[in-house]
């Protein structure tokens, strides 16, 4: 199929861009690497008149500490946060999350922010950014605001994003110290197809004793989801029992979609797995 036609609009700042997105309306949609958004329209499944090109904009593609957290722009490419020595150095579980994503032909071409927004329930990231904390930082016809990525997720493919409102920047905070961080993707297809189901998971501890633990999945929700109600593992040791209990706790929040990845049954198996793994992961590397 060929793509019907369109014309590129080509600002030169945010605020230009903003500006176009509200003046076209529902006829107008951004662009960043085109990778998701090329299939979608050479498939017919969506088509717009107008698309709003970001990759003119100046100083949208860079990665910067700033103090203790880490700055990248909407346009980063995923190979460039793959590749990243400030990222690897401080928040090195978002260059595996990244390194992850699809083939090196779609990592070259996509970008941090044609990620998030894109809000598929199964990418790779948000997970990984869920267990950190991110904040999004968006500019729109009403001035810029920031937004925690926790709140970003309003359902499959929709976020908090407001008409007009682009993300410009996602601030990731400094880990916690004494903190471990994993994130683990299970594809039941082939080892570069979208995951079945992503975990990312963050423990702090205190002696050999938990001190907090963090989980994020992907792939089994309508977004992604940052796990509630893991406050009980403070002061405990990591056993078969508390990894049952942190099991239950999680099943009750997921609710996995049957597709060709598996059946909601195989889903949830694969969910109690790797919860159990990446915790037993997070452990060994306390002991490296
Ligand atoms: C073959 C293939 C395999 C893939 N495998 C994986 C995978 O395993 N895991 C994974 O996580 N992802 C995967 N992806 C998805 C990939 O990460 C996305 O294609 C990519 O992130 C989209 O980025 P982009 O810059 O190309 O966005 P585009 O395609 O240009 O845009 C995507 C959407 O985001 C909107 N958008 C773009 N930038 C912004 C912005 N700054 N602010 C607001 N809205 C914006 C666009 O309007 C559009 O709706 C795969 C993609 C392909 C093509």
């Amino acid at each position: 199929m060929t793509i019907r036609s369109f014309e590129l609009l080509r600002p030169k700042s945010i605020a230009e861009a903003s500006e176009l997105l509200v003046k076209h309306g529902d006829d107008a949609r951004l662009i960043a690497g085109g990778t998701t958004l090329v299939i979608l329209m050479k498939q017919r499944v969506v088509h717009y008149p107008y698309l709003v090109d970001l990759q003119g904009i100046p100083g949208l593609d860079g990665i910067s500490q700033d103090g203790e957290s880490v700055r990248i722009g909407a346009m980063a490419t995923h190979r460039s946060v793959e590749r990243s020595p400030i990222i690897r150095n401080s928040v090195p579980i978002v260059a595996e999350a990244f390194g992850h994503i699809g083939n090196v032909r779609v990592r070259q071409s996509a970008s941090v922010g044609g990620n998030l927004a894109h809000a598929d329930p199964r990418l790779d990231p948000p997970p990984t950014l869920l267990i950190l904390g991110a904040e999004l930082a968006v500019l729109g016809p009403k001035g810029s605001r920031v937004i925690a990525i926790k709140d970003f997720y309003r359902g499959m493919y929709e976020t908090a994003l407001e008409a007009g409102e682009i993300l410009f920047e996602v601030k990731i905070p400094a880990m916690p110290r004494e903190a471990k961080a994993v994130y683990l993707r299970y594809s039941s297809l082939s080892a570069n197809d979208w995951p079945c189901l992503g975990v990312a998971g963050l423990l702090s501890r205190i002696d050999s004793r938990c001190e907090e633990l963090r989980l994020a999945l992907g792939g089994v929700a309508e977004t992604p989801l940052l796990v509630r109600g893991l406050d009980f593992v403070r002061n405990e040791k990591i056993t078969g029992g508390l990894l049952d209990e942190v099991v239950k706790v999680v099943d009750r929040q997921i609710a996995p979609l049957p597709d060709f990845r598996g059946s909601e049954w195989y889903k949830r198996q694969m969910v109690s797995l790797f919860v159990k793994r990446a915790i037993r992961e997070l452990e060994q590397r306390f002991s490296q």
